[in-house]
């Protein structure tokens, strides 16, 4: 069994994989191509923003959204500890300083009162640092609280950037990702539920001027033409092969996120009921796209007993995420030791997450839930 099965969605979809990748060799321009701006209009539509720019990655979203609210030395951006490096990586790659808040023990995303807490901290102990913005993930697919957040965020005069690099096409009470914040980051990574055949991302806003210069960052800076350059940039582009690829994946990607969520349904039905083990929960109103199904077990060596019954039975695991980011060696110089965030740091201790792909059959499932309970 596969953990992701990419194989089973190229399957379908082959012969128009094809045709897009040969139209790109055949008008060769594989740099800013048509497919790009194809592309872009297709995220923007189905995600409902205003505009979109479509980027190398996730990561570059990240940091290019960043850059266009010019966060650098001297500023704190808030986000959370339970999620992927990347999200804190680039705060502290412009030379801003993370500051965690911890994740609620349902949803495992950020919880908005401890955001405001860590805010109201700051302005005590660090009054050198300015606070500028939030980065909310929706982890697993499920979006964060954005009610919840945005009086916070108000409260201190900071900007909110959805991480939706797990969670393109979920919905926040009737709204999807990518409309519910000023500027939201997604990835396409080839594991996430939209994704290419390398790297890619994009950013969506509702923003005008902020996508401008999103889209000046993107290419180094430039100005009216290729060799003005009016600020620093980075080379952050889509290439259009990968391009061509997402459009032949968008096109199935509602039908995905359908399929996903009936898999979704499917275990929680059969999962349940087995004592120790926390399925996923999602608040009322949203919409997760089940980029993971991860569940709770009681603590470390439970988590470890089933995941050695799974993998006896062929069925792979994976642990997102063991180590939050507040005790990673790379954030060792930020003044933050094991126990400050115990949320994050228990559910890091029982977490793992099951195979979870739009093409995960009753069957399979049915063996993933029997070697849960044999
Ligand atoms: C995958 C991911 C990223 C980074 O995306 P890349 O395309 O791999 O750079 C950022 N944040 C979160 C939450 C992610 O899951």
């Amino acid at each position: 069994m596969q953990f992701i099965d990419l194989a089973a969605q190229q399957d379908r979809i082959r012969e128009k994989i094809d045709a897009r990748i040969r139209t790109v060799l055949d008008h060769g321009k594989y740099i800013m191509g048509p497919e790009v701006a194809e592309l872009e209009a297709g995220l923007a539509r189905f995600s409902g923003a205003r505009e979109a720019i479509a980027c190398a990655s996730g990561t570059d979203a990240l940091l290019m959204s960043l850059m266009a609210y010019d966060i650098g030395p001297g500023d704190i951006v808030v986000t959370t500890p339970f999620t992927f490096i990347a999200t804190a990586e680039v705060i502290g790659f412009l030379g801003a300083t993370p500051v965690f808040a911890d994740i609620d023990p349902v949803t495992y995303n950020i919880d908005a009162e401890k955001i405001d807490d860590a805010v109201e901290t700051l302005k005590q102990t660090t009054p050198a640092l300015t606070p500028k913005a939030i980065i909310a993930v929706d982890l697993f697919g499920l979006p964060a609280d954005y009610d919840a957040i945005d009086p916070v965020a108000r409260k201190h005069g900071l900007v909110v950037i959805d991480d939706a690099a797990q969670s393109f096409g979920a919905v926040y009470k009737g709204q999807r990702t990518g409309s519910l914040t000023e500027v939201a980051c997604t990835s396409f990574f080839p594991a996430k539920p939209l994704g290419c055949y390398g790297d890619g991302g994009a950013v969506l806003t509702a923003n005008p001027e902020l996508a401008d210069k999103m889209r000046s960052i993107r290419i180094h800076g430039q100005g009216s033409d290729k060799y003005d350059n009016i600020r620093i940039g980075i080379n952050g582009r889509l290439d259009t092969l990968q391009a061509a690829i997402l459009l032949a994946k968008l096109d199935i990607f509602e039908d995905e996120i359908g399929r996903r969520q009936e898999a979704a349904d499917r275990y929680t039905r059969s999962l349940s009921e087995l004592p120790g083990l926390i399925t996923p929960s999602v608040p009322n109103n949203y919409a997760s796209v089940w980029a993971q199904y991860s569940v709770l077990a009681e603590d470390a060596a439970h988590r470890t007993a089933l995941q050695t019954k799974l993998k006896k039975a062929g069925i792979p695991t994976a642990i997102y995420y063991p180590k939050p980011l507040h005790l990673q060696t790379a954030f060792a110089h930020l003044p933050y030791r094991q126990g400050d965030f115990p949320v994050s740091e228990q559910i890091a201790d029982r977490i793992f997450s099951i195979p979870m792909h739009p093409y995960l059959t009753a069957d399979q499932q049915d063996q993933v839930a029997s070697a849960l309970t044999s």
